[in-house]
Order: C-alpha cells, then structure tokens, then sequence
C-alpha cells in the first residue's frame, strides 16, 4: 500500500519551493494510486508562525491538493516520541548530553577540529556513558549513538512494504550507510564522523525533528518520502534510527529545489513571496517547470489529472 505525505513546518504560508515538494509527493502517490497525507511539523514552537499551518491548509487545497485523511499536528505528538526516546534509552541507544555549544566548541578545538559542518559541530561524543557521562553535570539533551552496527551499510534494510529491493550492502566493514534516493541515485554517509551522535530531545526540551519525523512516518505507514532535496542529507541519520527502533524504511525521492536570486534554496530567509493562489493553474504551471512536466491549461483537476499520467514516465524517478 502506497502512502506518502507533504510534512510542511508552519514557520510561514507556502512558497514557490515548499509548493513544488507538495506537488511532487501528491504526484507520486496518485499515481501509485496511494494514499497523500498532509502533517503538520510544528515540534520547534520558538519558529512556527500562528495560522500559518491554516494558511498551508488553504493554500494546498487552492491549487486542488486534499489530504486522504484529517491532517495531523505534531504538537499532539510527544507522548509518541517519549515512547520511542524511553525505547532507545533502555536500549541504550541514546544517552543524556550536559554540553553546551560553548562546551562542544571548546572539545572539539581541544582535538583540533572545529570546523563546524553547514554551521553545525560534529558532537564530539563527550557525554557517551563510556566516558563518564554527564559528569555530574545537569543532563540537557538526549543524543542517539552513531557508532554502532546500525550506522553500517551491511544492516539489512527492512523496506516499509516488504517488495524484493536489491540489498544495499557494501563491505561489511564500512562505516557508511548506504542508501538509494529515487532520484539522486545511490547515496552514502559516515554518520558518525559527518554529524556525531545527534540530538533526539533537545536542552530547550522540545523534540527534535529527526526523532519526530522517524517516529511519524512509520505511525503514519509512510511508504514513501518525497521532498525537498535540501533534505537529502537527513536521511542516514533517519534510517539510521528507524534501524534503532526497529521501524521499517520508506523509499526516498528528494525534488529540485526552486533557486532564489542570490542562487540559494529560495527560503523564507532570502525573500521567498508567500505563494499567490488566485489562479492556481499559473502557480501549478510554475511548480511542474522545476519537475520536469509540461505546463497545461484548463481546469486545475484536469491539469493535475494529466501531470499525473506523466508522472511516472517523467526522468525525475530514474532510480525508482
Ligand atoms: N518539516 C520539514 C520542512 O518543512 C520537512 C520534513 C520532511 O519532509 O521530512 O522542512
């Protein structure tokens, strides 16, 4: 049974980009004749933007995108994740961390090795129990381990709806996950050495994404993911941790990103326009341009209708 999902944060009203990653998951799962759910990610409350997951709502149903089933809010969710955190600590998975930023800075200069990675410090692991702990210190966050043999390529991989898919092993020795993306092709990351055990739960005490979005997915039966490339690089860290919690993996399909002016992911950041619905077939024709499909005319329903007919046939799913 297919079924995907557009998991949209509600930090503002949908994009141009943000449109073309909702699109492309409607599009993949009509026509697999799935079922397409819509989630809404408000677990980092300090960014989301009150109303803007209503005007999400508005804006995916103006341009004829209806969820299958009630959306869902992640706010609702912590129990879930309290579970899945409770499992990897008795598990001993996952491990309370006293660090600050300034404390991680500050080990990782000790070893001569502080070049943050896209702005973030590969957790140098100063709080795994091996090491003492916490120290006596307060704990702050909670971090999952990255040294094991779930981070390793030979794992088996369980695929969410059991099709025959070829093993993505390597040799058994390897320290990268291996992983097939549907359109970027084979993928590959040594997770402990590109992001360091990272963080489940954080000091601030809310839930961090990667722990809701693995938790989600699966209480949801996704099959498969389709979203924005500038997700690509979570997705190790993500089968990794379905592998701790014994969920299976979905398929992965990242999309083109729009390019702002600056040539950067068009972002709230960089002055992306909250996206205009009042003719939705010119706001469609521009999304299906970044996914390779040809404009059409007419009714919306009817263009939607033929985008899906194309889909399948289109290059963006090379790999599929
Ligand atoms: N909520 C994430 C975002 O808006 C997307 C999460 C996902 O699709 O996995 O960037």
């Amino acid at each position: 049974m297919y079924r995907g999902r557009f998991a949209p944060s509600p930090t503002g009203p949908l994009h141009a980009g943000s449109l073309v990653a909702a699109l492309a998951s409607w599009l993949d799962a009509r026509a697999h004749g799935g079922q397409w759910l819509v989630r809404i990610e408000d677990v980092d409350t300090p960014r989301c933007v009150p109303g803007a997951d209503h005007t999400i709502l508005q804006q995916l149903a103006a341009c004829g995108l209806h969820p299958d089933a009630p959306p869902e809010w992640q706010s609702q969710r912590g129990a879930r994740y309290q579970q899945a955190l409770d499992q990897l600590v008795s598990a001993e998975l996952a491990y309370p961390c006293a660090c600050s930023r300034k404390d991680i800075e500050q080990a990782l200069a000790a070893r001569g090795d502080g070049k943050p990675r896209h702005g973030e410090l590969v957790y140098p692991g100063t709080c795994r129990p091996e090491r003492g702990g916490l120290h006596g210190k307060p704990g702050r966050a909670w971090r999952l381990r990255t040294d094991t043999a779930i981070f390793k390529s030979n794992w088996p991989i369980a695929r969410i709806d059991a099709a025959p898919t070829a093993p993505e092993t390597i040799a058994p020795e390897s320290t990268t996950l291996h992983w097939t993306d549907r359109r970027l092709g084979p993928q590959s990351q040594d997770v402990a050495q590109a992001v360091g055990d990272f963080v489940l739960k954080r000091a601030d005490g809310l839930w961090a994404y990667q722990l809701a979005v693995v938790v989600d997915d699966a209480a949801q039966g996704i099959s498969h993911v389709v979203r924005g490339e500038d997700l690509a690089d979570n997705t190790a860290r993500q089968i990794g941790l379905q592998r701790a919690l014994g969920l299976p993996t979905p398929h992965y399909l990242h999309t083109p990103l729009v390019l702002g002016p600056n040539g950067e992911k068009l972002s709230k950041q960089n002055g992306a326009q909250a996206l205009d619905t009042s003719h939705p077939l010119d706001t469609l024709n521009r999304a299906v341009h970044t996914l390779g499909l040809p404009p059409q005319t007419g009714a919306v329903a009817e263009a939607l209708a033929r985008w899906t007919a194309h889909w399948l046939r289109s290059r963006l799913t090379t790999w599929a």
